[in-house]
C-alpha cells in the first residue's frame, strides 16, 4: 500500500496547525502557500519600540486543544494572557464608554440596558427553546433577552467577532455552542450550569477562556509552528490546481516562473471559499457557485501608536461600538494595556477596526480618507488632545471573516458531497467550524486525527 502523503493548501494558522499535528503523528506533509511567507492573516511588526499586529490581536483560550498546543510549543512561543484589567470591556453609548456589567449591582445600574430587559433575563431559564433552525442572532436575542441586550451587548460583540450583521448571521452556525445549549437544555443559563456540573462530575477539563497573545506578538505562534513541523514548505506557489485521478491528487503550481506537478494521497485545503472554485477545477459549476456566493466581511485594521499617550485611561480590553450608534469604527482594542512591551513606556498602542458587513464601503476608501476617519473617531472617543501618532498603519482584508448565514446549509452540503466523491480530499479553514484562532486549532487537531 502506498504511504500517506499529505498536501496542505495554505500556510495560515489552520494549515500550519494541521502540519504540526500530522508531524507529531509521524505523517509527512507538504504546505503550498501562495505568499512569500506563512502565517496568513497573522503577522506582527516591531518598530520604534512598538509591537503591533497586522491582523488578529488576541485570541481566546476557548478549547483544550489550543491550551495544549501552547504547552507543547513551550518556550519557543510563550503564551501571554491578558492583564486583569482587560476583563473590563467598554461599550459606546450616546457619547461615552460604559463598562459591560460584571456583577448584579452593576447590571442593575448600567445605562446600557433597559431595566425591563434586565428583569427579562431572570426569566431566560424558563423561556421555551426556539424552533426555527434558521433563526438569526437578532431574532434569537429578541426572543430570549430583549432589544437593549441586542443593541448594546450582542450587536457590538458580533461587530467585534464577525464584523457581521446580527440580522443575517444564523445562530445555529455562527454561535453554535450557544445554540446547542438552548436546544439541549432549553436555556443558555440552565445549559451552562448543567454543562459545568457534568464536566466537573466526569473530570472533563474545561478551557480557561482567557484572552491570549504571545510574548512578542502572535507571529511567535506562526514561527514556533513552522519550527516544530516537519513539513516541506513551498511558498510563492501561484496558479495552483488540485486534480483527482484514480484516488491520487495531482497538484500543479507555478513557482518562480517554472511549472511543477506533485502527487499526493491526501489533500487538505484551508483557503477561503472563493479560492476553491479555482483550485478545484473538477467540481461542478453548481458547487463553484455555492462557494462564490459565500460572504466574507471586509475589514480594515489600523495600528495606531503614540510614544506619549495623552488621551483617556486605557485600563481595559478595548471598546466596542454598537451599530445603533452609527459611528465609523467597529471597535478599538488597547493591546498595550493587555500585553507587555507593545509600546514605549508612557506610550500606547491601539488597534482600530473598521468596515464589516454593515459598512462595506470603508474597505474601498483611500488611505487619506481612512486616516481622516480614524483621527476624528479616536480624538472624540478616546479624548486625544492632539493628533500626532508615531505609528499609523492600515491593513486591508477584503475577505476577512466568513459569514455563517443561512447560505451555510448549502456550503456544508456542497463540502460534504465533494468530500464523499473525492476520498481523502478535506475542505478545511474558516469556511466551516468557526472563525476564531481556537476554532482553527481545534479543526486542525481533529483533521490530523482523521487522516
Ligand atoms: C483582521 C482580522 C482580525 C481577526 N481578529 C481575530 C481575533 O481577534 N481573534 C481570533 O481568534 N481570530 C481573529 N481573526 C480570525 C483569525 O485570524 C483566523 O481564524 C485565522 O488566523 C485564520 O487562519 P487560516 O489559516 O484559516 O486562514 P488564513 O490566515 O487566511 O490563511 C490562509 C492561507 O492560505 C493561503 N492561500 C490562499 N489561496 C491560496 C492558493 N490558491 N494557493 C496557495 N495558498 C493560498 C493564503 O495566502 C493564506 O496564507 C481575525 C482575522 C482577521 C482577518
Amino acid at each position: 500500500m502506498q504511504n500517506k502523503t499529505v498536501a496542505i493548501i495554505g500556510g495560515g494558522l489552520t494549515g500550519l496547525s494541521i502540519a504540526y499535528f500530522l508531524s507529531k503523528r509521524g505523517i509527512a506533509c507538504t504546505i503550498f502557500e501562495q505568499n512569500e511567507r506563512c502565517g496568513g492573516v497573522i503577522a506582527t511588526i516591531h518598530e520604534q519600540g512598538f509591537t503591533y499586529e497586522c491582523g488578529p490581536n488576541t485570541g481566546v483560550l476557548g478549547t483544550i486543544e489550543i491550551e495544549k498546543l501552547f504547552a507543547e510549543l513551550g518556550q519557543s512561543c510563550t503564551l501571554e494572557t491578558a492583564q486583569k484589567s482587560s476583563k473590563i470591556r467598554l461599550i459606546w453609548k450616546q457619547g461615552a464608554w460604559h463598562a459591560i456589567p460584571s456583577g448584579l449591582w452593576s447590571a442593575l445600574t448600567t445605562p446600557l440596558f433597559r431595566l425591563v430587559d434586565m428583569l427579562r433575563i431572570l426569566g431566560e431559564p424558563f423561556r421555551k427553546p426556539g424552533t426555527n433552525p434558521n433563526e438569526t442572532i437578532y431574532e434569537m436575542v429578541l426572543r430570549r433577552m430583549g432589544k437593549s441586550f441586542h443593541d448594546y451587548a450582542v450587536a457590538p460583540f458580533i461587530n467585534g467577532v464577525y464584523a457581521g450583521n446580527t440580522k443575517t448571521l444564523v445562530t445555529r452556525f455562527a454561535l453554535a455552542k450557544l445554540y446547542a445549549l438552548e436546544q439541549n437544555y432549553g436555556s443558555f443559563i440552565r445549559g451552562a450550569i448543567a454543562k459545568a456540573k457534568y464536566n466537573k462530575k466526569h473530570g472533563i477539563p474545561t478551557p480557561s477562556k482567557q484572552v491570549f497573545s504571545c510574548e512578542g506578538g502572535l507571529q511567535k505562534l506562526v514561527d514556533a509552528l513552522l519550527h516544530y513541523t516537519k513539513a516541506n514548505v513551498f511558498t510563492q506557489c501561484s496558479h495552483l490546481t488540485i486534480n483527482p485521478h484514480d484516488g491520487i491528487y495531482t497538484i500543479s503550481y507555478t513557482h518562480a516562473g517554472q511549472e511543477y506537478t506533485n502527487s499526493f494521497t491526501h489533500v487538505i485545503t484551508t483557503c477561503n471559499s472563493h479560492v476553491l472554485s479555482t483550485i478545484l477545477p473538477s467540481i461542478t459549476n453548481e458547487a463553484k457557485q455555492v462557494f462564490a456566493d459565500m460572504q466574507y466581511a471586509p475589514v480594515v485594521q489600523v495600528a495606531v501608536g503614540f510614544k506619549y499617550w495623552k488621551g483617556m485611561s486605557l485600563g481595559a480590553f478595548g471598546g466596542l461600538v454598537p451599530p445603533k450608534e452609527q459611528r465609523d469604527v467597529l471597535g478599538i482594542l488597547f493591546p498595550s494595556s493587555m500585553f507587555k512591551n507593545r509600546a514605549p513606556k508612557d506610550g500606547a498602542m491601539l488597534s482600530v477596526f473598521l468596515g464589516g458587513m454593515l459598512r462595506t464601503d470603508i474597505i474601498s476608501k483611500t488611505d487619506e480618507e481612512i486616516q481622516t476617519i480614524v483621527a476624528r473617531e479616536l480624538q472624540t472617543m478616546l479624548a486625544i488632545p492632539d493628533w500626532n501618532p508615531d505609528i499609523f498603519k492600515i491593513f486591508r482584508y477584503p475577505h476577512a471573516i466568513a459569514q455563517y448565514t443561512v447560505h451555510m446549509e448549502q456550503v456544508l452540503t456542497t463540502i460534504q458531497s465533494i468530500e464523499q466523491a473525492n476520498p481523502n480530499l478535506i475542505i478545511a479553514g474558516s469556511i466551516r467550524n468557526g472563525i476564531g484562532m481556537a476554532d482553527r486549532v481545534l479543526q486542525a487537531s481533529n483533521i490530523a486525527q482523521s487522516v
